[in-house]
């Protein structure tokens, strides 16, 4: 089956950025900015999703999350695994890395394209400074973690 006709990312450039540049987890408004859930793709649900935006609550984007890997006792703060724990574990702490768009099954390859090809060469450097800053010890800790 064809996809859905996708978010032509032209027509919500202005706003992606204002989002993507914003101190917050992205993955719920990318999500609805998206053309929604696909016919097909599948679910083991009776109901007909076609279309539908909302959070599937796979918990994808809290197991990305770099921010909840740094602090996993955030996760005590809900038993969720939805877009909106992730506002609620992460708020105004975002790195903004855009990882939680890329893993989210709601939001269009079309925004995820644009991410990846307009934005991680900005994401990874303004990483790159944080490294050796001593007021984020967590990424430095995160880095040579993952390393090991
Ligand atoms: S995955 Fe990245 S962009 Fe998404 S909430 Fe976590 S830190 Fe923010
Ligand atoms: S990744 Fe899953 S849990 Fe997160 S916003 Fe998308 S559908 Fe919801």
């Amino acid at each position: 089956m064809p996809l859905r006709i996708q978010t032509d990312v032209k027509d919500v450039e202005e706003i992606l950025n204002q989002v993507l540049n914003t101190k917050s987890p992205p993955v719920a408004r990318c999500r609805l900015l998206s053309s929604g859930f696909n016919p097909g793709h599948s679910l083991n649900i009776a109901e007909d999703i076609a279309g539908h935006k909302e959070c599937l609550g796979c918990g994808n984007c809290v197991d990305i999350c770099p921010f909840v890997y740094r602090e996993p006792s955030r996760r005590e703060k809900t038993e969720q695994r939805t877009s909106m724990a992730l506002e609620n574990i992460v708020g105004a702490d975002c790195d903004q890395c855009g990882a939680c768009i890329l893993v989210c099954p709601q939001v269009d390859t079309t925004i995820k394209n644009y991410v990846v090809n307009r934005r991680m060469v900005e994401v990874m450097s303004r990483l790159e400074r944080r490294i050796g800053d001593e007021d984020e010890p967590d990424l430095d800790l995160f880095l040579e973690e993952a390393v090991s």
